[in-house]
């Protein structure tokens, strides 16, 4: 059977499968039954997965914000027959909180299907990836290739990256790497780093009929905040690398936490803002966090992503059999992505020295109610990255 009728004959399992996953809510430290389903396909497929606890001890893993232990990645490897480049898939598990869910027009748990889209949280960001890089694998289970495929379900994409870390400090080194986030088709060439802080800007609590002399931290962390924004306007304006000349704020300090207080009658005692924030390629992390630190001028801890960016040539072979294998499918270029978050991609290209890309399929709201994956493009994608795949460890 060829590639393409293979992966038309499994597009309904795909599907099934697709919603499973979705239905699992695999949000931080939730992704075990995710992994479970994942291993049972793989093994479905006739392969041997193994759910191994991550260590977080390893190159390129950031601080983390929770313990390991029964949170697996999921590993399995398809034996070539020997003598071509091997490959890996990669793709994440975990998902971000669906709060707030009542701002949803569809169960955001439900991979709801209406208009040819699937509605949930994760169906985009990525298990459409991940069961599109699984119907790839289920359909190149009997082309005979000659490099072996590795398979990875990973955690924690979404905070440190560590799950991929972990990976590259326990798998086989490959010659190269997919990863099928939601991307709309385009292919990677580069993102940013990313750095989380958590500041804390202290108040003096009081019983509000005395506000007037307290100090209230909610109040006080307006300042910080303006002052965050301040810097985010002064990096933007600087030089950047060729990758981000053109954007127009490629680099986002985002306020995405900001908690204080817990009674309308009591002064804050404490206020504590989350920030992430988004560096060009070639930034030197301490020297940004020095520069952070220096400019909000309240105690900062640095916990969860310490991902570096990166940028590559699109001479890479990678590309070439993926843009080919992108034109069988929809008779066209290859486009390009400079993206402005981070993925584990950086995992194999900064700290292995793997060439690695993401191609996925199309989407929308991720990180936002009603995330949204086109299912049909999902199925394009399988067909590419099998067709890649097969051009690959030929
Ligand atoms: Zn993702």
């Amino acid at each position: 059977m060829d590639l393409r009728s293979a992966v038309d004959a499994g597009w309904n399992r795909q599907l099934a499968l697709l919603k499973e996953l979705v239905r699992v809510p695999s949000t931080l430290g939730n992704e075990l039954a995710a992994q479970e389903l994942v291993a049972e396909e793989l093994r479905s497929i006739g392969l041997q997965p193994q759910l191994w606890d991550v260590n977080p001890d390893v190159p390129g893993a950031s601080p983390p914000l929770m313990g390991y232990a029964g949170r697996p990645n999921v590993t399995a490897r398809l034996a070539g027959l020997g003598g071509g480049r091997s490959l890996t898939f990669n793709g994440h598990i975990d998902v971000v909180p669906a709060t707030l869910e009542h701002r949803w027009s569809y169960d955001p748990w439900g991979a709801e299907i209406d208009g040819g889209r699937m509605y949930g949280r994760g169906a985009a960001d990525m298990k459409a990836g991940v069961v599109a890089m699984l119907g790839a694998v289920r359909a190149l289970s009997e082309a005979g290739l000659r490099g072996d495929v590795f398979v990875e379900t990973v955690v924690e994409e979404e905070c440190t990256g560590n799950g991929a870390a972990a990976c590259r400090a326990r798998c086989p080194r490959t010659d190269a790497a997919l990863i099928p986030e939601p991307f709309n088709h385009a292919a990677l060439e580069a993102q940013v780093g990313v750095l989380w802080a958590r500041l804390t800007v202290h108040g003096k609590a009081a019983h509000a009929e005395r506000a007037d002399q307290a100090i209230n931290a909610a109040l006080a962390a307006m300042p910080v905040i303006e002052r965050i924004k301040a810097l985010e306007a002064e990096v933007n304006a600087e030089p950047r690398s060729r990758w981000f000349a053109d954007h127009a704020h490629p680099f986002n300090y985002n306020v995405g936490v900001l908690q204080a207080g817990d009674w309308a009658s009591s002064v804050p005692e404490e206020c504590i803002v989350e920030v992430r924030l988004g560096v060009d390629v070639d930034a030197d992390l301490d020297e940004v966090m020095s520069r952070f630190e220096a400019a909000v001028r309240v105690p900062v801890e640095w916990r969860g992503f310490r991902a570096h960016g990166f940028g590559l040539e699109r001479s890479l072979p990678l590309f070439d059999v993926l843009g080919r294998a992108h034109a069988l499918v929809h008779d066209d270029e290859l486009e390009w992505l400079a993206f402005t978050g981070t993925t584990d991609a950086r995992a194999f290209v900064v700290h292995e020295g793997v060439p690695a890309t993401c191609y996925g399929p199309i989407g929308g709201n991720l990180h936002a109610p009603d995330e949204w994956v086109d299912l049909e493009s999902v199925r394009a994608t399988t067909l590419v990255l099998a067709l890649a795949a097969a051009e690959w460890c030929a």
